[in-house]
């Protein structure tokens, strides 16, 4: 690999949001086994479609409203998008334990846009201190997504600080990088890239 990395150490999140049923299972056919989602509603949609695909993990990957957390806590296996103590806390208390625990992942907002989801860097670790203690979550690592640009290299210094981040807080995986910018983030450090377009195409307007 150009980036000098074991490809086994980069693992590939599918994003199926607004694609199909049909596109999960089409995907599922060629290996792929880890699917990113972005809509509680969508999922739930979905679930009893993909069902019997066995070792099928699908993960939240977009903002996660706090009335929805019993929902998704059911319906995902891992949730990519935690970004606020409160969210964390209700995760913990909706999970059942019988599920076994939820995977979670901090999204970090390391940009000043308003519009962008994430917790800022300061309050990551009380975050990450709460998923540590807490009885039904794992802490897995980072998430975050760049302001959008054309250039993907305008995406690697917010890659870099998430990795560093990262490394401050023991935490090991980095889920960064998207179709467009994917190859920076394995550069930087990606332990998971979410890839959509490049694996199904175009998404089209709902
Ligand atoms: C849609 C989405 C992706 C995939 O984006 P592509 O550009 O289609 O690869 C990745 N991460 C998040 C958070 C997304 O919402």
């Amino acid at each position: 690999m150009r980036a000098g990395r074991d490809g086994a150490s980069v693992r590939l999140l599918a994003v199926t949001k607004i694609f199909s049923a049909d596109a999960i299972r089409d995907a599922y056919g060629l290996g792929l086994r880890e699917f990113g989602e972005n809509y509680v509603q969508e999922m739930e949609q979905k679930a009893p479609l993909v069902a019997d695909l066995e070792g099928a993990r699908f993960h939240l990957i977009g903002h996660l409203q706090s009335n929805k957390t019993k929902r998704a806590a059911q319906l995902f296996s891992a949730i990519d998008s935690v970004d606020s103590l409160k969210l964390a806390r209700r995760l913990d208390a909706d999970r059942d334990p019988e599920a076994g625990p939820l995977d979670v992942t901090i999204e970090v907002k390391l940009s000043h846009e308003d519009a962008k989801t994430g917790a800022p860097p300061d309050e990551v670790q009380e975050i990450l201190d709460f998923m540590r203690s807490s009885k039904n979550l794992v802490a897995q690592g980072l998430m975050s997504v760049p302001p959008w640009s054309e250039n993907a290299e305008d995406s690697r210094p917010y890659f870099a600080r998430l990795r560093e981040l990262g490394e401050k807080l023991g935490l090991k995986e980095l889920s960064m990088g998207m179709s467009n910018d994917l190859e920076v983030a394995i550069e930087e450090g990606a332990t998971w890239v979410r890839v959509g377009t490049a694996l199904f195409g175009r998404r089209k307007k709902v």
